[in-house]
């Protein structure tokens, strides 16, 4: 292919990164030196090329990381390389927050001003750093740094957080949560390393599981007490039994064992997790994949961030087991761009499975191949969404697809593909040793198991929590200490920017799928933020509804333009400009809502008024009164 590239050669250093990670380029066709006898009469190579699309995201992340943006030079450079027309790639490239395309410092702190940390001062903390450092965007330090705001990190427990980005040869990124003040950010950008926080690392994980080393626990038994890096130790705890299990029972006793757990997905669908392995399992098309969807970006989660920075080795067994009964050969895990310490235990964790032959050509000795590798996503709330990970993976733009045909049918590369979320995935092994019937005994009928819960904002002790499906709300939040000093209930916004606000009246509510809905809200991905008496939940909504903004991907109308006016309207009534009546607006606001959730097609665009009209209609946060 010939493709039309306008100006702007590639520098050395970028150069450099991209060949790093795609190999030398063999000819002039695929951006190295064009030598007439060789390249010049025809084009070689142009469709081996064009099957490495998929390299286009990690490709960005190559030059973003050592440069710490990425140039018009480098971008042709890339689709040199894999024969991408550049209009497409400009089209990925400008999709992702995480990728710069004007000039930027390589050392950057993204400081979160998302709900979870909002709640916990963090728009107090952007104020103070306008006044020390300069507006966001500011170039500090003779252009080697600069800060700037982002959407939720994914550290909710820990709010405020701050994720400082280094860009160069040996890129690096840090998480500083909580940050107590302004002086720690700028010492990170200066290149001063925070100190350790003391204690033992059981101490250190109980900041974010604060049940960790307690009896009883399924999916956090390990947190805290078997080190996440050592394979052995990992073993020596039980690991890899249920490996072996799932190979005494074969493909079809896997699933039926599943099937028998009443295993839903713990990503937000609730989708009967035994039914999409079957479905997987009886088709009739090889390759088939396995995506592990670790991008969770719902404003207030953090639960598979934990799991697997805490448990790396439980996932990769899971995905084994479930490559086993499905008959998947490859697998991906999509990782969230902000995750570095997860990042980085898993490489290490996929390293020594691979050295121990529990992933490659005969997993085990037991005669089936599967392996797997990591992809980076680069900050898109909706790539969390199935198909527009796949997208995203195959190197296009993360834009949902139209359902059908459904993953299980046509997925990944348009073959047949699972796609589990972590936490649902780190129920397997469990359900092996245990049985299916047994594990389903936990919990309640309609929700077996256990469920992890993201809970942040206004409690004693923010963290992930593990218990049985059917704890109430009230239970849950006086297991987190209750609300932090000695305040009232305001509100608690459960299931994400996507769930629902409930109130007071709410806190016997089961926490359990047919719980929720009967209460007229979610569980979704897990998310309980709790707002104390003080709280402004005008700002919280507004928020909310500028994430949403933020995140549509475009593709329709109803969504791409009723976030934008659903955030118009709410600005109005905070800043009480309406525009005719207040219940004129409200009006307006519920129409909005209609029309996103009967004619977007992907989840984000139906859900994205749900958490704003319940507030609206349960707690008054603009304060309206009888009008609202
Ligand atoms: Fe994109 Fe929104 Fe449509 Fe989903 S509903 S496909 S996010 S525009």
């Amino acid at each position: 292919m010939d493709l039309h590239i306008v100006g702007g050669e590639p520098t050395e250093a970028e150069r450099a990164a991209v060949d790093e990670l795609l190999g030398a380029p063999e000819s002039g066709w695929d951006g190295g030196e064009r030598e007439a006898d060789r390249d010049g009469r025809s084009a070689r190579g142009g469709h081996a090329a064009r099957g490495r699309r998929d390299l286009l995201l990690p490709a960005l992340h190559a030059v973003q990381d050592r440069i710490g943006w990425i140039s018009r030079g480098a971008l042709n450079h890339i689709c040199r390389r894999l024969t991408v027309p550049p209009a497409e790639a400009w089209g990925v490239l400008t999709f992702y927050h995480l990728f710069a395309t004007e000039p930027r410092p390589p050392v950057v702190a993204h400081v979160c001003d998302d709900i979870a940390c909002r709640a916990r001062g963090a728009e107090g903390l952007c104020h103070r750093l306008e006044q020390t450092l300069g507006p966001a965007g500011a170039s500090l330090a003779g252009g080697r740094s600069t800060w700037v705001r982002s959407p939720c990190l994914g550290q909710c427990e820990r709010a405020p957080a701050v994720m400082v980005v280094r860009a160069g040869e040996v890129p690096s990124a840090e998480v500083l949560a909580p940050v107590a003040d302004t002086a720690e950010i700028a010492a990170a950008l200066a290149g001063h390393p925070r100190g350790e926080p003391t204690g033992s690392r059981l101490e250190a994980v109980r900041r974010s599981v604060p049940q960790a080393g307690s009896l009883g626990l399924q999916l956090l038994a390990r947190a805290g007490t078997v080190d996440p890096e050592s394979l052995d130790a990992y073993r020596a705890a039980g690991g890899y039994r249920a490996l072996a299990r799932a190979f005494e029972l074969g493909p079809a006793g896997v699933v039926a064992e599943v099937i028998a757990a009443k295993l839903v997905g713990r990503g937000g669908a609730a989708f009967p997790t035994g039914r999409k392995w079957e479905a997987v399992a009886k088709a009739n098309v090889h390759p088939r994949y396995l995506i592990v969807n670790a991008d969770e970006s719902e404003p207030g989660t953090f639960k598979d961030r934990v799991l697997l920075e805490e448990d790396p080795f439980a996932i990769l067994e899971a995905m084994a087991i479930a490559a086993f009964a499905t008959g998947c050969e490859r697998g991906f895990i999509y990782l969230r761009g902000e995750y570095p310490l997860a990042h980085e235990r898993l490489s290490r964790a996929i390293a020594a499975a691979r050295a121990a032959g529990l992933l490659g050509a005969d997993v085990a000795g037991a005669g089936f191949a599967f392996d797997l590798e990591i992809r980076r996503g680069a900050g898109a709330y909706i790539c969390g969404e199935e198909t527009a990970l796949f997208n995203s993976i195959e190197g296009k733009r993360g834009e949902p697809r139209s359902k059908p045909p459904f993953p299980t049918q046509a997925g990944l590369f348009g073959k047949p593909t699972v796609v589990n979320n972590v936490e649902t995935l780190a129920n397997v092994p469990g359900i092996l040793l245990a049985g299916g019937a047994a594990w389903a005994g936990i919990g309640t009928e309609g929700s077996s198991g256990t469920k992890l819960f993201c809970v942040s904002g206004h409690v004693e002790k923010p963290g992930l929590y593990e218990l049985p499906f059917g704890a109430t709300l009230g239970e849950l939040i006086e297991l987190a200490g209750g609300v932090a000093a000695g305040r009232a209930l305001k509100a608690v916004l459960l299931g994400g920017a996507a769930g629902a606000f409930v109130g007071p009246e709410a806190l016997g509510v089961p926490l359990t799928f047919e719980g929720a809905r009967a209460a007229g809200a979610t569980l979704g991905s897990g998310v309980v933020l709790v707002y104390d008496e003080t709280a402004d939940l005008a700002d919280a909504l507004v928020r909310i509804a500028e994430f949403f903004r933020h995140e549509s991907c475009g593709q329709c109308v109803p969504c791409r333009v009723g976030t934008m006016r659903q955030l118009e309207l709410l600005e109005r009534l905070r800043h009480g400009r309406q525009l005719g009546s207040v219940g004129e607006e409200l009006a307006l606001l519920r129409e909005l809502g209609q029309a996103m959730r009967d004619a977007s097609i992907c989840g984000l665009g139906q859900t994205a008024s749900s958490a704003i009209e319940s507030a609206m209609a349960r707690l008054d946060p603009f304060q309206l009164g009888g009008s609202a």
